[in-house]
């Protein structure tokens, strides 16, 4: 405690404290510890203790100096909050630049800046003589709540600024918590037997409402900055220059701004950014693209609550912390056995998510996920969230390692690999496992193979559970007596699933192939096979070089197609399904379109595609002989569904009409 000088060392400490706030807030490049820092902020802590006539409340220690508070004051904001005009799609950007060119002289040059859209509570910080008066919410943009004392705590933002500041600034800009805090956070909350925060933009307005700014403390927010609102003394032409000036004064500013001359090229980056942004540590949901020149922001002007001179991108997947409870593994129809996590139920994107699929062993342990680990999951398109990362920072030693499995969760059959390959399986067939035998069943009904309308999942595992059906054939002899038995069955849904049943052993031969699970053999390969062969008996001896000699079949197709009819357990399958009257019939003589890959498909487009505008996708489906209309309708073959895909999407899934997404449509289409 001893020291010489105490107002020189306090005026030193504070020096070399608020130099590794600006390394670490605003250069990212620290060169201390967190523990290294504490210590030089408890010195500093020791030494106004002792000569208190020295503290001033510019003082770092001051961060957390305020008393709880009774409410948060309401302040008008001297330049309103505006909002930002969202947009969903690329090509709504490009007509945003259509726009702002139209607003401007003729062949003049734009250069647009673009940040990522950090997901988290706006807020305006003002300095007067280089020293933050006044932190306040956005509000409803023209009153937002005072909230300095909170603000204060914050320690990316400056409590005076460098380097000659001007008489008046006002930066707006977000507070933020990262992934990291977030678990952190919750993990505390848990053991304190509080509700977990959601996401970490509610946990950060949580903390931003808090009276206690010592409680606001202990929560490491983020600030970064995005804006300005009323200046005195600042010379800038551009957004580019007044950023570099920010910075400069020790306001932390995203290093991930970039500048752009071009549309394009905003594009080409938003697009860069919609994968790479989970690689970050904190959640964004767009980008933000501005004009750059501060002289056309003046002459673009705002449309009523707006300024025409900036929109905002927004991304569709959402991510969510949540934690692992357990892993199961799901049998699939041809055995294939997914590990899936079983997660504390989040919400994430509109619904609450409660599993996420971890694929396969090999990617639980290039993850290393754990069981009660912390994790980010993701919901991308049309599939069931994923495991983005685990959280390993947030271990406490409770986490157990997985290990998969060596025998079928149905069956009790070894599991087995096969070489090369990264999936597992259950060693036995369907007749055996009852699991597979339920999605063989399940996948055997479906719309694009045998159409059994009436066979829902739950009945199917009735059927399976209580021992009415061992094989497929089996389907072919229920009786509506045993039927109509059943739970939440009734005389009038068995008379229909009897019905059902027997309009689908006249199916095309396409669809037969489809619903056996031939590895490899998709509605598309079934149906180049149904074309070529004509019946089932042909199919079924076609030798190797017969099938191999088909186009687009191929050898790894041929062998698996050789393969399940040499197999003596698919032999009696067959055997067994045609016995029981099953008659696959050739497909109908070809039309102009047919031998075209799309040939009698109808599709509908909803959304962004990655790649492709929708005039693209649908000139492809054209060429592959297929049709577009606009609303999805039972003609509807498939629904082509991107990002933001809306009520369509929903309708398609109510009415069980297959989604695809572009990657799929190119399979279809013949690789485009
Ligand atoms: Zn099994």
């Amino acid at each position: 405690m001893e020291t010489e000088d105490p107002a020189r060392e306090i005026a030193e400490l504070r020096r070399e404290i608020d130099r590794h706030d600006r390394l670490y807030y605003v250069e990212a490049a620290p060169v201390i510890s967190d523990r290294e820092y504490d210590r030089l902020l408890k010195r500093l802590g020791d030494l106004e203790a002792a000569h208190p006539e020295l503290i001033t409340p510019d003082s770092p220690t001051q961060r957390v100096g305020g008393a709880p508070i009774e409410s948060f004051r309401t302040v008008r904001h001297a330049v309103p909050m505006l909002s930002i005009d969202n947009t969903y799609t690329l090509d709504e950007v490009r007509e945003w630049d259509a726009r702002v060119r139209r607003g401007l002289t003729d062949g003049e040059a734009v250069r647009f800046d673009v940040e990522l859209k950090v997901d988290g509570v706006a807020v305006s910080l003002r300095y007067e003589g280089g020293s933050l008066v006044l932190g306040a919410t956005r509000g409803d943009g023209e009153r937002g709540d005072d909230i300095t004392s909170n603000l204060r705590t914050v320690r990316g933002v400056p409590l005076t600024l460098a380097d000659d500041p001007p008489d008046l600034l006002e930066v707006r800009g977000e507070v933020y918590m990262t992934n990291s805090e977030l678990v952190r956070l919750n993990q505390g909350r848990k053991a304190e037997g509080l509700p977990p925060f959601a996401n970490p933009r509610n946990a950060t307005a949580g903390s931003l409402k808090l009276l206690d700014p010592r409680l606001c403390g202990r929560r490491r927010l983020m600030f970064v900055a995005h804006g300005l609102g009323e200046v005195r003394g600042l010379d800038a032409s551009s957004y580019e220059q007044v950023l570099g000036l920010i910075r400069r004064w020790g306001i932390p500013v995203s290093p991930h701004n970039a500048c752009f001359d071009a549309i394009e090229a905003v594009i080409e980056h938003a697009t860069t950014w919609e994968s790479k942004r989970h690689e970050l540590d904190f959640q964004i949901d767009g980008l933000v693209v501005k004009v750059d020149d501060l002289g056309q922001r003046a002459r673009l002007g705002k449309r009523s609550r707006s300024p025409r001179w900036v929109i905002a991108y927004k991304y569709e997947a959402e991510q969510a912390i949540t934690k692992i409870l357990g892993i199961t593994v799901q049998v699939g129809k041809t055995g294939k056995l997914t590990p899936v996590a079983e997660l504390e139920p989040v919400p994430l994107g509109g619904t609450v998510v409660r599993r996420a699929s971890l694929h396969n062993p090999d990617e639980i342990d290039r993850k290393g996920v754990r069981i009660g680990d912390s994790v980010v999951i993701q919901k991308a398109g049309e599939i069931i969230p994923q495991v983005v990362r685990v959280e390993a920072d947030a271990r406490d030693g409770s986490e157990v390692p997985y290990a998969f499995p060596d025998r079928c969760p149905s069956c009790d059959s070894p599991v087995e690999r096969i070489p090369g390959e990264v999936d597992v399986r259950c060693s036995s067939p369907a007749s055996v496992c009852p699991d597979q035998l339920k999605e063989w069943i399940r996948w055997f009904s479906h719309r694009d193979a045998m159409d059994v309308d009436g066979l829902g999942e739950k009945l199917i595992h009735q059927l399976v559970d209580k021992g009415f059906v061992h094989s497929l054939g089996d389907l072919y002899r229920l009786d509506e007596q045993t039927l109509a038995d059943l739970d939440r069955m009734g005389k009038k849904s068995a008379a229909n699933l009897v019905r059902a049943l027997e309009e689908s052993k006249h199916r095309t031969l396409d669809r037969f192939l489809t619903g056996l699970t031939i590895r490899h053999v998709g509605i598309r390969i079934a149906e180049i096979l149904a074309r070529r062969f004509g019946s089932i008996e042909s199919i079924r001896h076609a030798s190797l070089e017969a099938l191999e000699a088909v186009p687009e079949v191929g050898h790894v197709v041929a062998a698996s197609v050789r393969e399940f009819f040499e197999d003596g357990a698919n032999q009696a399958l067959l055997d067994d399904l045609l016995a029981a009257g099953v008659s696959p019939q050739p497909l109908p003589e070809l039309q102009a379109a047919d031998g075209l890959p799309l040939a009698g498909k109808t599709f509908v487009i909803t959304g962004t595609l990655p790649h492709r505008s929708r005039p693209e996708a649908e000139a492809l489906i054209k060429r592959a002989g297929g049709k577009v209309t606009g609303s999805v309708s039972k003609n509807t073959s498939y629904l082509l569904a991107g990002a933001e895909a809306g009520s369509k999407l929903e309708k398609a899934r109510q009415m069980n009409i297959t989604v695809i997404d572009e990657a799929e449509l190119e399979r279809l289409a013949g690789g485009g």
